[in-house]
C-alpha cells in the first residue's frame, strides 16, 4: 500500500516501527505507522488522512504510563513534537504544548522563579500525559494548578476545556479517548529559586531511595479509597513474584518490572494473579492505573 501520509509536511513517519522502542516498559509489537507531528496544520492533515481512512490512532506521550500488547497496534500512533514542545509564559500562567516534558516546565519554570509544580518533579512524561492521568504526588496532582487545555476532537474540532469541564479524578479525567490534548494553561507562582530548587532535590531523593529503577511504567494499581495498593500487595507477600520474565518488584511492590525480555502477556498474566490473590485474601479489587493499549 502507497503511504497514505505522504503528501503531508511538518511530520516524519515510521513504518512498522516496534512500540517496544517507545515505552518506559521496552515492552510491545509493532504500530502501522508512527508519526510525529511538528504543527498544529499537519496534525489536523493527519487526522484527515485517518478519518478518510478509518484507521485507529491513539496518541502517544512518551510511554511512561503504558502497557503496549504483543501484537502491537494495528493503526496509527501519533506523537507531539516541534511547536507543541513549546512554552509561553504570560505573568503567572504558563502556556505547554502538549509534547512539553514535565521535566523541562519545572527547569523552565523556575529559572523565572515560579513555583508550585515541584510535586511533579521525577514524574517522567509530557504534560499531556500528565493532564490525560492526572498525574500527581505527595498529595498533589497536576489539576491543582490547571486553568484550561485546548483539546482536538476526534471529529477534527479544536475547543478549550476549563478545569471543571475537565472532571480531574484521582489518576483520571473525563477526556475522550480520542481526543488530543495540544496544549495546556498552568497556573504557577512567584516563588524563590533556591526553595523552588530545594523541594524538587527533597522529591527527587525521596524517588530515588523508594523508588525502583529498572524498566517498568510507575505503579502498576491505582490506590483504592483509603488505603496503598503497594502496602496491599507487600502484605500478601508478593514481592518478587514472577511471571517470565515480570516480576513484581521487591522494593516496590505496587511497581511491576521487566526484568529483560518481558512480554506484555507475562505482565498482564502476573497482574491478573496479584489481582486475584489481593481480591480472595484482602477482599479488595485492584483497578489498573497503567493504559493498555491493544
Ligand atoms: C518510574 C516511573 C514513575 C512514575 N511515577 C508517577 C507518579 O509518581 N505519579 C503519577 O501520576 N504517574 C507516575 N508515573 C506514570 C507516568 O509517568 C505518568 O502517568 C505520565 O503523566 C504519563 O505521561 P506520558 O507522556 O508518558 O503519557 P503516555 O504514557 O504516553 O500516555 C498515557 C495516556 O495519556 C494519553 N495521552 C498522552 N498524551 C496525550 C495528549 N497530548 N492528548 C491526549 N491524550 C494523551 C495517552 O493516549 C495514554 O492514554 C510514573 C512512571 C514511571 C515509569
Amino acid at each position: 500500500m502507497r503511504d497514505p501520509f505522504r503528501m503531508i509536511t511538518g511530520i516524519t513517519i515510521l513504518k512498522n516501527e516496534s512500540l517496544s522502542r517507545h515505552t518506559s516498559f521496552h515492552i510491545g509489537g509493532d504500530t502501522d505507522y508512527f508519526i510525529r507531528v511538528y504543527s498544529k496544520k499537519a496534525l489536523m492533515k493527519v487526522l484527515e488522512v485517518i478519518k478518510r481512512r478509518r484507521f485507529k490512532y491513539f496518541i502517544i506521550g512518551t510511554g511512561t504510563n503504558l502497557l503496549v500488547s504483543d501484537r502491537g497496534f494495528h493503526g496509527v500512533v501519533i506523537r507531539l513534537d516541534g511547536i507543541f514542545k513549546k512554552i509561553r509564559r504570560n505573568d503567572q500562567c504558563f502556556l505547554c504544548g502538549a509534547g512539553v516534558l514535565v521535566d523541562c516546565l519545572l527547569k523552565y519554570a523556575m529559572e523565572l522563579g515560579y513555583g508550585g509544580a515541584e510535586f511533579l518533579a521525577g514524574i517522567p512524561g509530557t504534560v499531556g500525559g500528565a493532564i490525560r492521568g492526572n498525574a500527581g504526588a505527595f498529595g498533589h496532582s497536576i489539576a491543582d494548578i490547571t486553568e484550561s487545555i485546548r483539546i482536538i476532537t476526534e471529529r477534527g474540532i479544536e475547543k478549550n476545556m476549563v478545569k471543571e469541564e475537565i472532571g480531574f479524578t484521582y489518576r483520571t479525567s473525563r477526556i475522550q479517548n480520542n481526543a488530543i490534548i495540544v496544549s495546556v494553561l498552568l497556573r504557577l507562582r512567584k516563588k524563590k529559586r533556591r526553595e523552588i530548587m530545594k523541594t524538587i532535590n527533597k522529591n527527587l531523593l525521596y524517588r530515588r531511595q523508594r523508588h525502583p529503577s529498572g524498566y517498568s511504567a510507575g505503579s502498576f494499581f491505582k490506590n483504592p479509597p483509603g488505603c496503598s495498593a503497594g502496602k496491599l500487595i507487600e502484605e500478601c507477600g508478593l514481592k518478587g513474584l514472577r511471571v517470565g520474565n515480570a516480576e513484581v518488584s521487591r522494593r516496590h511492590a505496587n511497581y511491576i518490572i521487566n526484568c529483560g525480555q518481558a512480554r506484555a502477556s507475562d505482565v498482564m498474566k502476573l497482574a491478573a494473579k496479584v489481582k486475584k490473590i489481593i481480591r480472595e485474601k484482602k477482599g479488595i479489587v485492584l483497578k489498573e492505573e497503567v493504559k493498555i493499549l491493544n
